[in-house]
């Protein structure tokens, strides 16, 4: 039974939907979320925190292109921090404690006064196409179709999850929470390749019966950072209630936690070979950890307070799928935690994904039009890595709703845009999650100048007003004003043994700040306190970004090389067949992104570029 038309549907209310939903809707298409449940909505399944090292940088990327991470997490915080501060300003990035329960009536909140958004609570289970194999509508349990112009499937970890605790085993898409399954038969039925994925969470502590006199303190920075550009500073919630921020605390595994583990091993559903998923390296379980690691004698343990009025403390680097019963054991042998009371049990959860090799850099499919998919589903662990995939694919399946040609983010210029190059050139062997080190231009993609880095896009695509796109060019413009003026400005001082005049430039890069050089010069500075900070990094950083860009040279030029889409493989002389396989599996967008494929050689990059010159 046909009951509706949308633009846009959008499976799932987590942090991938939530800024594919709003991002579409707010391109001003009639735009449709569903969920499993409605007070889920932009439920945190694991750690109450946003952001850290890269994933805070992402989450700043989200804001400039209009996306409401930020807001939220600025809204809800109940701690702040900017990490890597002693490692300098390149590297730097924010991380924030959430209240779980304030976020997630944020997001709802958010989602429920959006203009062209629409929720729904149902389970869809098959998406209809047409002869062309395009995305024509979905149907959900009770049978209802709602026809669409495009689809983007959010599923997280609730297509056909299975929980883990020991050796029980049930059905779940989250803790209790009913999984997904029927959707999974679309896919076999359109020839998609799906994997199993595991990931895992700790136990949830009650507060109350912690001994924090015993315990390292983890307070937030005073002044807290903040993550969006467009929210004032101190803009939490619960600062303006009065509240200050909370405290985390530290404490440590030891030897009798990691004789229990050990004894107990063949016990937990991965070593007792109850998982078959491939789970995340980067984020491991305790049992892993004991593993791989026989000589360390103690795990750091930071506790994590889930928000103000809620006793439930997150221990995280504590994930486990040991039995319940020994749980309990291995979380009291833990100074501060020996008479600790667990409210909800660790647990790790298996769930299906299809790999992102499936998909364009836009996140469309490459075998369905209108077909997008973001977040967990496309293999990646944390709410920072679906939020930003969330958002690409939003947009997208707006711009497919509208006619209009689909855009994607370039390596260089975002780490949304290194993340979606890696899934989509590489796969995932195993959960992926950001890291500096994934990119090959970090100096310029900081934390501080995502704003400046992708508001000229954002304002293209509608997600950013006329008024936001000036303020943030005036602030160019004013950036660009003062970095002249000190390349100019010069004065009199040793650098090392030497007494010259140096430009203020020369003295930023040689390690001066915005403070030395206007209490011991005697030069004038920015007023406003962004300006500031902005123009001092960006001297300091310009000779090695320039060094980077250099080296990069080469590499940006292949990725300005389109291929089209009809390229025959088959008609390059040179190439061997297993290069022809991958660049027929991959289908690159550039000659850029075919490099990047692994077992695909400079000699094969150089057989495609004479090939597509014959072309011109
Ligand atoms: C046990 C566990 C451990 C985790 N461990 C980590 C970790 O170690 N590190 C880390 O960074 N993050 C971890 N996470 C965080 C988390 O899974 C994700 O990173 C993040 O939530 C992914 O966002 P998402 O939007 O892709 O999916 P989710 O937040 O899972 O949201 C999925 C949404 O899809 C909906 N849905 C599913 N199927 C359907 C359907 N057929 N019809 C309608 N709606 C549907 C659900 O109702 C839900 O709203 C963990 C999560 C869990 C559950």
């Amino acid at each position: 039974m046909l009951v509706d038309e949308f633009d846009v549907v959008v499976i799932g209310g987590g942090h991938a939907g939530i800024e594919a939903a709003l991002a579409s809707a707010r391109m001003g298409v009639k735009t449709l979320m569903f969920t499993l449940n409605v007070d889920s909505i932009g439920q945190m399944s694991c750690n109450p925190a946003i952001g850290g090292i890269a994933k805070g940088i992402v989450v700043r990327e989200i804001d400039a292109l209009g996306g409401e991470m930020a807001k939220a997490i600025d809204t809800v915080g109940i701690q702040f921090k900017m990490l890597n501060t002693r490692k300098g300003k390149a590297v730097q990035s924010p991380r924030a404690q959430a209240d779980k329960a304030k976020y997630r009536e944020y997001m709802k909140s958010v989602c429920e006064r959006q203009e062209n958004l629409y929720i729904k609570q149902d389970e869809v289970v098959d998406i209809v196409l047409n002869s062309k194999r395009e995305v024509v509508a979905v149907k959900t349990k009770l049978g209802i179709e709602y026809r669409t112009k495009a689809v983007v499937v959010t599923t997280g970890t609730f297509l056909n999850g299975i929980i883990h605790i020991g050796d029980r085993t049930f059905p779940a898409g989250r803790a209790w929470e009913p999984r997904s399954e029927e959707l999974a038969n679309f896919y076999r039925r359109e020839g998609f390749p799906l994997l199993r994925f595991k990931t895992g969470t700790p136990a949830r502590l009650d507060g109350r019966t912690i001994d924090f006199s015993l315990l390292e303190r983890a307070p937030g920075d005073d002044p807290p950072p903040k993550f969006s550009f467009w929210t004032e500073p101190k803009a939490s919630y619960w600062f303006e209630s009065g509240k200050k921020q909370k405290d985390c605390w530290i404490t440590y595994t030891t030897e009798k936690t990691h004789r229990i583990i050990r004894e107990n091993l063949h016990r937990t559903a991965l070593y007792g070979g109850k998982i078959k998923g491939i789970g995340p390296r980067y984020c491991p379980s305790i049992e892993d950890k004991i593993v791989k690691f026989p000589d360390k004698s103690r795990h750091t343990v930071f506790l994590e307070p889930e928000g103000w009025n809620t006793v439930e403390v997150y221990p995280n680097g504590l994930s486990t799928s040991l039995p319940e019963e020994i749980q309990w054991e291995m979380y009291r042998s833990i100074p501060g935690l020996e008479k600790v009371e667990l409210i909800r049990p660790a647990y790790a959860i298996e769930y299906d994904v299809v790999p992102p090799t499936e998909l364009f850099p836009t996140l469309e499919t490459k075998r369905i039009k209108g077909l997008f998919h973001a977040g967990n589903f496309n293999g990646t662990t944390g709410y920072e890595e679906a939020a930003a995939q969330g958002i690409v694919a939003g947009i997208n399946a707006a711009l497919r709703a509208m006619g209009k040609e689909l855009f994607y983010l370039r390596r260089d210029e975002s780490y949304i845009g290194v993340m979606i190059d890696d899934l989509t050139t590489k796969g995932v062997a195993e959960p992926y999650r950001l890291f500096t080190s994934r990119s090959e231009n970090r100096l310029y993609l900081r934390q501080d100048n995502a704003i400046l880095r992708l508001a000229k896009v954002a304002h293209s695509l509608g997600l950013l007003s006329d008024e936001q796109f000036r303020l943030v060019k005036e602030i160019e413009e004013e950036i660009e004003k003062w970095k002249s003026f000190y390349k100019k400005e010069k004065r009199y001082v040793y650098l090392g043994e030497e007494a010259k005049n140096y430009t203020i430039a020369t003295l930023f890069t040689a390690g001066y700040s915005m403070k030395d050089v206007s209490e011991n010069l005697g030069v004038e500075i920015p007023h406003d306190s962004y300006i500031r900070e902005e123009v001092e990094i960006q001297l300091k950083y310009e000779p090695y970004i320039e060094r980077e860009r250099k080296l990069n040279e080469k590499f940006r030029k292949l990725e300005d090389t389109p291929i089209p889409e009809n390229i025959d493989y088959d008609r390059i002389p040179g190439l061997s067949s297993e290069a022809r396989e991958k660049l027929k599996k991959i289908k690159p967008l550039t000659v850029g992104q075919a490099s990047r494929i692994e077992g695909i050689t400079p000699a094969a990059i150089t057989a495609i570029l004479i090939h597509l010159r014959r072309l011109e």
